[in-house]
């Protein structure tokens, strides 16, 4: 323990949104050993614990998500979303929503998932070298779709009725030879707007290109749209600020996009529509090594950010951990939402020293891993020639002697 360290005051405090299982218990350790030592952590706390959010019916959420447009910074914990097993499991009085769901609806922001690259990891990918934040517009399209079931002999039409009354047909299909699927889905432009700023606000803010694809060749209003609203957006508020910050905004199709992306060596924003955010930030994850190296935030258009892990609450370990076993969990993605969110914090109230102690947290985890020092599901895929496999508890104190060194 450093004891000629004084403890760094913070100006505002950090929105402290606490969870679930083997989240929760490494939420506190790395507190008790990697922040509070050296930070005067000033927190609104919110415990978002799936007994809490019941007992509150789910206002807890609400207002977490309330006091994060308040203080602009918040810190997230895992946390259990709702399904028939956990209702039955913590008798819950009914299926509350998913705490990420009903944030992002008050915040309206877009969530940006971005890998930790760390020595010995190399991802499946030769060529990349750098990260690939990945960007989803998470409103819309197939997820806000409605659709049927249609029998042979059916017509379908959209119809769209005006303010007024009036109405426009659009011939969708004649099922005249045989039964068939239907499917209607919408965006918004206001949505598509959001979306497109967070993606400027963001890349400008970590000094990255940004690329957006989607498939306007074939879906000529519809994606197409997508496309305007982007372009017109850059070239009103972003273009002169992108220039100055010497990074680059470019559209291209998204198969386009695909052989770029396998051929980059990384270090981009791509920004995509809803389902090819969800399938391709699944790629990502697993070409980049682990989902417990990956972290997660939500930068809403209006300036307020929410830093988390990308992982879920890691069950399987809490119910051993539960057992009294000492579980090797990976903290290191909930560490770095941490230190996002201090560094952000310290961003914006100006305290050098605070965003100091973030980027120095973040090399000492990189450096424990690099030096072989590193949790269970790590050995299984680190090169690196000599590898110790420690507990939650043993890495954190390892991290803790690297961070200690640099102080
Ligand atoms: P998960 O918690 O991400 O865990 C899935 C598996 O991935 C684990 O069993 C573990 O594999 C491995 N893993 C994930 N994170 C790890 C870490 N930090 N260290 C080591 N291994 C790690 O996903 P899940 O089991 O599907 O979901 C559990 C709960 O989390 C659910 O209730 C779900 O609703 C919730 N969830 C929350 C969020 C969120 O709050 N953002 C996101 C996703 C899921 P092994 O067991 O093989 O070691
Ligand atoms: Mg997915």
């Amino acid at each position: 323990m450093v004891t000629d360290f004084k403890r760094i005051k913070m100006k505002n405090p950090l929105v402290e949104m606490d969870g679930d299982e083997m989240t929760r218990v490494i939420w506190e350790k790395i507190k008790d050993i990697l922040l509070t030592p050296y930070i005067d952590l000033k927190t609104d706390y919110y415990d978002l614990s799936i007994e809490n959010r019941d007992k509150t019916e789910d206002l807890v959420t609400i207002d977490a998500a309330n006091a994060t447009k308040k203080y602009g910074v918040a810190v997230k914990c895992a946390t259990i979303t709702a399904n028939a097993q956990r209702v039955e499991e913590f008798k819950l009085k009914k299926m509350w929503k998913s705490p990420n769901a009903t944030i992002r609806a008050i915040l309206d922001g877009t969530v940006f998932r971005a890998p930790i690259l760390v020595d010995g990891i190399s991802p499946l990918v030769k060529g990349w070298k750098k990260p690939i934040v990945i960007a989803r517009h998470a409103y819309g399209d197939v997820y806000g779709g409605v659709e049927t079931y249609v029998e042979k002999g059916s017509k379908a039409v959209l119809q769209i009725t005006d303010k007024n009354g009036n109405s426009k047909y659009i011939d969708v299909h004649d099922f005249e030879d045989s039964n068939g699927i239907v499917q209607s889905i919408h965006n918004t432009d206001s949505s598509i707007e959001s979306f497109a700023i967070s993606c400027f606000e963001y890349a400008l803010d970590n000094k990255l290109d940004l690329w957006f694809s989607s498939k306007d060749t074939i879906s000529k209003t519809y994606d197409h749209r997508f496309k305007d609203i982007f372009n017109d957006i850059y070239e009103k508020r972003y273009k002169d600020k992108f220039e100055e910050a010497g990074i680059e905004y470019f559209y291209t199709l998204i198969d386009d996009a695909i052989a770029r992306v396998m051929k980059s060596e990384g270090g981009f924003v791509w920004a995509c529509k809803n389902y090819d955010g969800d399938v391709f930030s699944d790629m990502l994850a697993t070409a980049f090594g682990s989902l417990a190296m990956m972290t997660s935030v939500l930068v809403s258009p209006h300036g307020y950010y929410e830093y988390e892990a990308a992982h879920g609450t890691v069950t399987r370990h809490y119910h051993r951990y539960l057992q009294g076993e000492k579980t090797s969990t990976n903290p290191i993605a909930t560490i770095f939402a941490w230190t996002g969110a201090l560094y952000k914090r310290g961003e914006l109230d100006g305290l050098e020293e605070l965003k100091a102690f973030a980027s120095k947290l973040e090399e000492a985890v990189l450096s424990t891993v690099g030096q072989g020092y590193m949790t269970g599901d790590l050995v299984s895929i680190s090169e690196l020639p000599e590898k110790t496999r420690l507990d939650l508890e043993e890495f954190l104190y390892k991290v803790k002697e690297n961070l200690e060194e640099m102080l």
